[in-house]
C-alpha cells in the first residue's frame, strides 16, 4: 500500500521562514494527486519533505504504514522527476535508467527487462545508446521517467516534469502521464503551478497559498464549488470576476442597482452563515456572463476584445472597474461599444469578505 499521510506538517527553514504550515492531507493509494499554487506557496517544500530531501520542522508524515519523518529518500521507496530531469550527460540513456538499479545490486537480467518493459511503455527503445544531449526536450524527459520506472517505486514524486517543454509537447506529455499513471497503478504526487495541468491530469487537486492548503477537491469540484476567494480566482482563466454586493430578505441579492434572486441553495447558506444585510462578495466565472438587452442587464462599457478562435474575451468595465466575460468569437461586441452584462443567476458564488470563505 502507498498511501501518503501528511499529518500536520509545518516546514520553518532555518532563517525562519515558515514555509509550510499545519498541512494535513491523506493522498489514497494509486491517486494521481496535484499540489498547485502560486510561486512560492509551499509546494514544492511539501514535495521534498514526502521525498525526504527535506527535513519536517513538526508534524507527522507515512508512507504505507510506516512513519517516515527519520527514513532517508532511498528507504522510501519512492522516485522523484525534477524539473531539469538531472540525467548524467556523460551516460547513454540506457546506463542512466540502469544507474539506481545498479546501485542497488539489481541482478543484470533484470535491469535489462525492466529497462526494455519501461522504454516500450515510453516509446524510448530506439534511444538506449544515445547520450542525453542528443535527444530532445521530449525525449530527455522521457528518460528521466523511465529512471523513475525501473525502480518500481511506490510513489512517485514530481516537481513540474513538464515546465521546460513546449506548449505543443507538454500536452502531448500531459496525456501519456495521465495513460502513464493508468499503466503504473501507482500513487502520482505532483506539483505545478499551471492550473491547466492540475486540472487535466489530477484525480484531486490540493490548492495552496502561503503556505496552506485552501482546498482538496477533484477538479469538477475545485472549479464548481471553490472553498474561498483564493482558489475561485487562482483556478479558470480568465478568472472570475468579484463584485461587492448585499442580501436582503436572505433571498435577494443587490449588485449596483440589480437584484438577483439566489438559487434556493445559496438563500440557505446566506440565512446559516447569518449573513443577510452585510456586505458579501458575489463571484462569477466569465462564462456565465453574457451580453444582453438593456433591460436585462447591467450597463456596461467594452474595453477591450481577445479573439481566441472559438471565443472572444471581453473586458468591460462597470463604473470603474474592470470585468471580464467569455462572448462567442462571432460577437460583434468591440472596443467603446456600450453592452449589458447578464449574470446567470445559477452560477453565482457568495463569499465573505472577511475571511474570503465560500458561503457555501
Ligand atoms: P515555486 O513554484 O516558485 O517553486 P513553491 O510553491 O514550490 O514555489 P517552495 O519552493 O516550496 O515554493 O518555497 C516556499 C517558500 O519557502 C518560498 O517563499 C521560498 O522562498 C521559501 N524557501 C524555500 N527554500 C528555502 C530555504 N532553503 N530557506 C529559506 N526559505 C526558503
Amino acid at each position: 500500500m502507498a498511501n501518503v499521510k501528511i499529518d500536520g506538517i509545518n516546514k520553518i527553514y532555518p532563517n525562519g521562514f515558515h514555509a509550510v504550515k499545519e498541512v494535513n492531507l491523506e493522498i489514497a493509494d494509486k491517486e494521481f494527486m496535484i499540489f498547485v499554487g502560486p510561486s512560492g506557496c509551499g509546494k514544492t517544500t511539501t514535495l521534498r519533505m514526502i521525498a525526504g530531501l527535506e527535513d519536517i520542522s513538526s508534524g507527522e508524515m507515512y508512507i504505507g504504514d510506516q512513519k517516515v519523518n527519520d527514513v532517508s529518500p532511498k528507504d522510501r521507496n519512492i522516485a522523484m522527476v525534477f524539473q531539469n530531469y538531472a540525467l548524467y550527460p556523460h551516460m547513454s540513456v540506457y546506463d542512466n535508467m540502469a544507474f539506481g538499479l545498479k546501485l542497488s545490486k539489481t541482478p543484470k537480467a533484470e535491469i535489462n527487462e525492466r529497462i526494455e518493459r519501461a522504454a516500450k511503455i515510453l516509446d524510448i527503445d530506439g534511444l538506449l545508446k544515445r547520450k542525453p544531449k542528443q535527444l530532445s526536450g521530449g525525449q530527455r524527459q522521457r528518460v528521466a521517467l523511465g529512471r523513475a520506472i525501473v525502480r518500481k517505486p511506490e510513489v512517485f514524486l514530481m516537481d513540474e516534469p513538464l515546465s521546460n517543454l513546449d506548449a505543443k509537447l507538454r500536452v502531448q506529455m500531459r496525456a501519456e502521464l495521465i495513460k502513464l499513471h493508468k499503466e503504473l497503478e501507482t500513487t502520482f504526487i505532483y506539483v505545478t503551478h499551471d492550473q491547466t495541468e492540475a486540472m487535466t491530469m489530477g484525480t484531486r487537486i490540493c490548492v495552496m497559498n502561503g503556505g496552506e492548503v485552501q482546498q482538496v477537491a477533484d477538479p469538477r469540484t475545485i472549479y464548481n464549488a471553490p472553498a474561498n476567494m483564493f482558489v475561485a480566482g487562482f483556478i479558470g482563466a480568465p478568472q472570475m470576476n468579484f463584485f461587492d454586493g448585499l442580501v436582503t430578505d436572505n433571498k435577494n441579492l443587490k449588485v449596483g442597482d440589480q437584484v438577483f434572486l439566489l438559487t434556493d441553495e445559496l438563500a440557505k447558506s446566506v440565512e446559516a452563515k447569518k449573513m443577510n444585510n452585510k456586505p458579501l462578495v458575489m463571484g462569477i466565472r466569465p462564462e456565465d456572463i453574457r451580453s444582453g438587452q438593456s433591460n436585462e442587464g447591467v450597463e456596461a462599457i467594452v474595453e477591450m476584445t481577445e479573439l481566441l478562435g472559438s471565443d472572444l474575451n471581453v473586458y468591460f468595465k462597470i463604473g470603474e472597474k474592470q470585468y471580464i466575460m467569455k462572448a462567442e468569437a462571432s460577437s460583434a461586441l468591440k472596443m467603446g461599444d456600450v453592452m449589458y452584462a447578464v449574470f446567470d443567476p445559477n452560477k453565482l458564488h457568495l463569499f465573505d469578505p472577511e475571511s474570503g470563505s465560500s458561503l457555501r
